[in-house]
């Protein structure tokens, strides 16, 4: 077995702190500037773009983490425009890449890409000129598995670097190396070819999506060693964020949400399925909105007259699934719905982050019941789920492997719905590795304005239950196994582990439901919990296991450390006296979006097997 461990020897350099990086007096900056003036039209830069420019052009290894929209290909564009050679791109999608190229001739910069559904002969022309002695491009685009499978490729690369010609090397979209980002691309783990084959060329890496596990993958598999990172926050203030109890009524309640927040403006709602695309736009259209739904088993010509639509503003809500979004740029998206449960963290913030790029009051809302957890566990394992459009497009062969983890990031949604106390941008924040202040929400999300009162309990026995367990079972599991055993399951894995024999089976299981869980989460951000994740194969199957830190859990085990929660003084909380959301915001539903045991198992969702048990 292939442990990774997170404590492999990298050195980060925070860039974001570093003045330097900032300075206008470097040997380029006159050319910066005058180019992404004239050449790409910007009058000024956005926040780490020149920063970025500047520690790659010095010669360092560097990793950007900037929210989708934030800019991230001037950071390499404009400097493989200045340089005398060429500048090599990985990037996902043969259509992402094309987009690029063509932005890149209108501002008539040479540009070019390869891809293995090329023709033969242009693949040909292309690399020759690669090698000639004048080399028209400035930038080359390639697909991943271009890097895995080419050999002429390499071999033109080799040509290239030993000529000095060879610039830059960009990895966009780098999350796509890990399993635990939400777009794996298994040919992206093979890049790590070009650190070995070219250490000295500088490496920009990008990406907007990496919670600490995803940017610990992509740093080991690109082989960085000292590299400058350069992350901004990925708040954003202007969004409102809130999960709602989805009831029967879900569709009335959207209705009057549109009309009493954002009436006749433009927002998207995001559906599990092609079918729940179509009846919730009828549904809407019933209602009076102008709305359109779309797919990916739309035909291309259908999907683009919608498109055109909506940015024309003739329709005003698209009912999509997540195809919808990449390549989106429409800037006043005023509402994002999330008819049903996200499949991950990542994803949702991704989505959320359609609306709002004006910098204007937008309201994000997630409809949550636990039945469409299991409904969305269930297509996950039966691949019959929509992806975004990268992961579309990544190996089917992978879907199996994929399971394991994309319950894992289900599981993380699940309990950030379920949690009715803090600040949803500090448990979106969290999960990207940034520390947030929940004062700074200022009541902007469901948690935070809520008025019902808080109660701090004493967890400190449930705490040492759970670290004890995960020592008992030698620290070979995951948190939702610890919580099972916990709670007593006799599910075949425990009983084959013969984990129902040991002293804390079954310890929790007068503990409320989701305290567990909580106190559980909590440890793991206190990192009195480690999450490591196990590779099992070579193929890089992966699982996150728990272990414990035992510098900081000892305090605990010894006694001397109480740890106390805040949770919702439940007494008061009943449907008749629910306490309505803070004035002027997300008054959709008459009813608290607190107590979430009322989405009880599903009982009305046909595309869910009854028996199907829940892990929960
Ligand atoms: P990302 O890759 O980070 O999602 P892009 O590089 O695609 O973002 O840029 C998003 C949009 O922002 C593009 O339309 C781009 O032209 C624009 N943009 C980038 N940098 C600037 C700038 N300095 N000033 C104005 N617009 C910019
Ligand atoms: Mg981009
Ligand atoms: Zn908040």
């Amino acid at each position: 077995e292939l442990y990774v461990r997170k404590n492999v020897k990298v050195n980060y350099i925070d860039g974001s702190d570093d003045k330097k990086w900032s300075k206008k007096d470097f040997s380029w900056t006159k050319k910066l500037e005058a180019n992404n003036k004239k050449v790409f039209g910007n009058h000024s830069f956005r926040p780490n773009q020149r920063e970025v420019i500047n520690a790659t052009m010095s010669g360092n290894d560097v990793f950007v983490l900037m929210p989708t929209g934030g800019g991230k290909s001037l950071t390499y564009q404009l400097p493989a425009l200045i340089c005398p050679g060429v500048t090599l791109v990985i990037s996902p999608l043969v259509s992402l890449i094309q987009d690029q190229i063509m932005h890149l001739l209108q501002a008539n910069i040479p540009a070019a890409y390869l891809s293995s559904n090329m023709e033969w002969t242009k693949q040909q022309d292309i690399l020759r000129d690669l090698c000639s002695g004048h080399c028209s491009y400035k930038l080359l685009y390639v697909t991943p598995e271009k890097v895995a499978k080419s050999d002429a490729l390499l071999r033109q690369l080799e040509n290239l670097y030993a000529r000095e010609l060879l610039d830059r090397i960009v990895i966009d979209e780098a999350h796509c190396v890990s399993q635990w980002g939400h777009d794996f691309r298994p040919d992206y783990q093979s890049l790590g070819i070009l650190k070995q084959k070219f250490p000295n060329i500088p490496l920009l890496a990008l990406t907007a999506t990496a919670t600490a596990s995803v940017k610990e993958d992509v740093v080991q598999a690109l082989g960085l060693v000292d590299c400058i990172i350069f992350r901004q926050s990925f708040n954003r203030p202007n969004l409102r964020f809130s999960v709602m109890p989805k009831t029967k009524k879900c569709m009335e309640d959207i209705d009057t949400f549109i009309k009493d927040n954002h009436f006749d403006e433009c927002g998207i709602i995001y559906c599990l399925s092609r079918n729940d695309c179509e009846k919730v736009a009828k549904k809407l259209q019933e209602f009076g909105h102008k709305a359109a739904f779309y797919h990916a088993s739309m035909d291309p010509n259908e999907r683009a007259s919608v498109q055109k639509m909506w940015s024309k503003d003739e329709v005003n809500i698209i009912c999509a699934t997540v195809a919808f979004g990449m390549g989106i740029n429409k800037p006043d998206v005023r509402f994002v719905i999330h008819h049903s449960l996200p499949k991950s963290i990542e994803g949702y913030h991704q989505e959320c982050g359609r609306a709002g790029r004006d910098g204007q009051h937008s309201s994000c809302i997630l409809y949550y019941s636990y039945s469409d957890y299991i409904r969305v566990k269930h297509m996950l394992s039966h691949g019959s789920i929509e992806q975004s459009s990268f992961a579309s497009r990544s190996t089917t062969l992978n879907s199996g492997r994929l399971l394991e983890t994309n319950t894992e990031n289900l599981l993380r949604m699940v309990s950030y719905c379920e949690n009715e106390v803090d600040c949803r941008r500090f448990l979106q924040l969290v999960h990207f590795g940034e520390k947030f202040d929940p004062l700074s929400c200022k009541k902007t999300c469901d948690n935070c304005s809520k008025t019902h009162t808080l109660v701090d309990k004493d967890v400190t026995q449930i705490a040492k239950h759970l670290v004890e367990l995960v020592k008992s079972v030698r620290q070979e599991f995951s948190g939702t196994y610890i919580l099972e055993v916990y709670k007593g399951s006799m599910n075949q894995i425990v009983k084959k582990n013969q984990h129902d024999t040991l002293k804390l089976h079954g310890a929790g299981k007068n503990v409320a439901k989701g305290e567990a869980s909580r106190v559980l989460r909590h440890l793991v951000i206190e990192e009195i919990l480690l999450e490591d994740i196990k590779k099992s194969d070579l193929y890089g199957s992966v699982s996150s296991i728990l272990k414990v830190n035992e510098k900081k859990a000892c305090n605990l085990l010894e006694g001397q450390k109480t740890i106390m929660l805040r949770f919702p003084s439940v007494v008061k909380v009943s449907k008749s006296t629910a306490t309505t959301p803070a004035k002027g915001f997300l008054t959709s539903s008459k009813q608290t979006p607190s107590r979430v045991d009322t989405a009880a198992p599903a009982q009305s969702q046909p595309e869910v097997d009854s028996n199907l048990s829940t892990k929960l």
